[in-house]
């Protein structure tokens, strides 16, 4: 019996035992390829001797040295570079442990801010439905993707939830993607006027949303409008890019394709590659002198703060990407990918839609494609293609989420940047095999 705590009870998985570049290989001899790279998180694949090579040197210099008493070479040397390719004046780096610190710092520095400059009557944050931000409980009440929430409701602290920008399913056949794009933006104002016009602290976002709907990104002028209404009633705009940011959508960071600055910006998963656990929450020069001329201390704090063996595999990431020139491969492989899937899909008779930015793409699952109807939950198809895509070799990131109270399946793709053209036509074949052998029957 193992002792370890599974994700799931009822099933034992295999015995992970090796990496090697876009594979993964279990006790069995049996290669996986990860076309999620877990979750958007092992964007170098697996195995990079550079990565390896510098984690280890940092083990063996200093593994750790508590944030309370010092700082450190990488720790200093991650954030100056962060701060120098972050957009506009994002110049503070708190380094963190993970995705759900970085989102649950970013509230708590929103809420300080404020406090700071004497603004106590601001106590709402505003998330939007179908969103994760993390499995914390601050972080999962931002998050708007019910399933996660509704054994733990009511949560200790309520966020309010407005609609996602997700053209495929809201955008009315009547309007064009822009005046769409400008209707779900009016949501944010109308509810920061519902809850009070200076009582909101701030407005979280992913700019493509990842887990709870398969790579969504806004339309064209939404995030612009979404920015001028927190500037209007002094909301901070915090961006989650923790599974989107660190050139998976093609650009080092995901808020650049919409042309908007957040005052706070939260990354993870790809900065540490998998190589290390490690998050960032960057806030502007403005917060952080708020702080500064304030209390002079941010009221949290996590011991493995600024981990130095974590930040050293986070800037030797950053140089990887950079030096590699893998942002411009990101757009390159997306764009190939992007023509494999819609060559495999695009007359799918359940295919509704194909989306995505760089290496960062979706499929949405429907019964019907003229009505967007989508599959029964009771089929489980999400989850059947999940299993059925394992068993082909290939690990990717089905799941269901409620959209507009309706269940929808999709499937998430985040393959390593260095997948090759040979292995886009490996991950696209076996996933036309998983779904094909999981449609519920007589569904095409
Ligand atoms: N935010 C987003 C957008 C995510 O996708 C995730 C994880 O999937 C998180 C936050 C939480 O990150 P972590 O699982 O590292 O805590």
């Amino acid at each position: 019996m193992s002792h370890v705590f599974p994700r799931h009870t009822k099933v034992q998985p295999p015995v992970a035992v090796a990496g090697e570049g876009c594979y993964l290989i279990d006790s069995t001899g049996k290669r996986y390829f990860d076309g999620s790279g877990g979750a958007a998180v092992s964007c170098l694949g697996h195995g990079d001797p550079e990565i390896i090579a510098a984690v280890q040197e940092q083990a063996g210099k200093l593994a750790f040295a508590h944030t309370g008493f010092f700082t450190s070479e990488p720790a200093e040397a991650l954030a100056d570079k962060l701060a120098a390719l972050a957009p506009g004046n994002l110049d503070r780096v708190y380094l963190v442990s993970g995705g759900s610190e970085a989102t649950e710092a970013a509230i708590k520095l929103a809420r300080q801010y404020h406090v700071e400059r004497g603004e106590t009557q601001r106590r709402h944050v505003i998330a939007r439905k179908q969103s994760y931000h993390g499995n914390t409980l601050g972080a999962l009440a931002a998050g708007g993707n019910a399933w996660r929430r509704e054994q733990f409701a009511p949560l200790l602290v309520d966020f309010s939830h407005i609609s996602p920008c997700y053209e495929y399913v809201l955008r009315r056949d009547d309007e064009s993607a822009c005046d769409y794009g400008q209707r779900a933006a009016q949501e944010l104002e109308d509810e920061i006027l519902r809850l009070g016009e200076d009582s909101v602290i701030a407005f979280m976002a992913e700019p493509v949303v990842g887990a709870t709907s398969g790579a969504v990104p806004a339309v064209e002028g939404y995030f612009e409008r979404i920015r001028e209404i927190c500037d209007r009633y002094g909301v901070l705009l915090i961006l989650d890019e923790v599974m989107c940011g660190m050139g998976r959508t093609g650009h080092l960071f995901a808020c650049n394709h919409d042309g908007v600055v957040p005052d706070i910006l939260c990354i993870a998963k790809g900065l540490g590659a998998g190589y290390q656990p490690i998050g960032a929450m960057l806030c502007t020069a403005e917060i952080y002198s708020t702080i500064e001329n304030g209390s002079g201390f941010f009221q949290h704090g996590h011991t493995y703060l600024g981990h130095p063996v974590a930040a050293a595999a986070g800037l030797a990431v950053l140089t990887a990407i950079e030096e590699r020139n893998l942002v411009g491969r990101v757009r390159a492989k997306g764009d190939a990918l992007d023509a494999a899937l819609r060559e495999a899909f695009g007359q799918h008779p359940n295919v509704g839609d194909i989306r995505g930015r760089g290496l960062f793409r979706g499929i949405e699952l429907v019964s019907d494609r003229e009505t967007k109807t989508p599959f029964d939950p009771s089929h489980r198809l999400a989850a059947t293609i999940k299993k059925a895509a394992f068993a082909e070799g290939l690990v990717c990131y089905p799941m269901s989420g409620t959209r507009d109270g309706r269940v929808g399946d999709h499937i998430l793709l985040a393959p390593p940047f260095i997948i090759e053209d040979a292995q886009i036509d490996e991950v696209v074949g076996k996933l036309t095999r998983a779904i094909a052998q999981s449609l519920p029957k007589g569904s095409t």
